[in-house]
């Protein structure tokens, strides 16, 4: 599932390939992907117009246009596809063609990804990669949720997701169970300096999936670090993998 180093590739990716070119005609047939518009909506108010700059907060893009902002959600599967041929079985949800021939996709086998006009980010926390030290000791450090479940929370900070968050309690050395409102100062700058190397690796090498912990990340897995049998359990609503030597406190919730 895209985290933010994916969608941040696909961000960096629009931004290569795709700006300062018009938009000849777009298919937004797809009433489910491009919900709450009606087909041809998005089309009408794009057509026409030049991509000028390409933004993410967390796991949302937008695209400003000489029109009205494209928003770009890659949802469970999505990925954007810049100048390749269609895909097989309508796997492309969205896409743009541009008047020099070539084409942008939002290319999606589950359908879950989303594109909108004039996106709400109004839902969202800071993105986790660019949040600063104050900000973040307030926002993740409060509360009695689990550490992971609070990592996860986009309106607490935005783009973290459960491979992610793994690697990144992984590399800080703490327990997913904690409860965040008892992590102290030091803790909470080790988390998000954590985050932020977990954040740049997987961006550089290309995704969430390649982190220093995710191989070892299965049944009978071990710590990469210490050797310790990783232990597994359910930690806010997902699958969570941690080394119960070197990641130690919080109860079972
Ligand atoms: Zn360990």
């Amino acid at each position: 599932m895209p985290e933010l180093p994916e969608v941040e590739r696909a961000r960096a990716a629009i931004e290569r390939g795709a700006l300062g070119r018009r938009i000849a005609a777009v298919d937004d047939a797809d009433s489910f992907v491009c919900r709450p518009h009606a087909p041809g909506e998005i089309a009408a108010a794009l057509t026409g117009q030049v991509l000028e700059e390409a933004h993410r907060r967390g796991k949302t893009m937008w695209v400003d246009t000489t029109g009205p902002v494209l928003g770009l959600h890659l949802g469970m599967a999505g990925q954007v596809v810049i100048d390749g041929g269609p895909a097989p079985r309508g796997w492309d949800r969205f896409s743009v063609t541009f008047e020099d021939g070539g084409r942008l996709a939002l290319r999606d086998k589950r359908r879950l990804s989303r594109a909108v006009l004039d996106p709400d980010l109004s839902a969202l926390g800071p993105d986790a990669a660019e949040i600063g030290r104050d900000a973040f000791r307030r926002r993740v450090g409060r509360g009695t949720l689990p550490l992971k479940a609070r990592l996860l929370d986009q309106s607490t900070i935005a783009g973290v997701g459960n491979l992610l968050a793994d690697e990144t309690l992984w590399r800080a050395r703490l327990s997913p169970l904690r409860r965040s409102g008892e992590l102290s100062a030091e803790e909470l700058d080790a988390l998000r300096r954590a985050l932020r190397a977990a954040t740049r690796d997987a961006i550089a090498r290309g995704g969430v999936h390649r982190g220093n912990l995710m191989p070892s990340r299965r049944r009978g897995g071990h710590c990469p670090r210490c050797g310790t049998p990783l232990e597994r359990a359910t930690v806010g609503g997902r699958t969570t993998f941690w080394c119960p030597r070197e990641q130690m406190g919080g109860e079972p919730g």
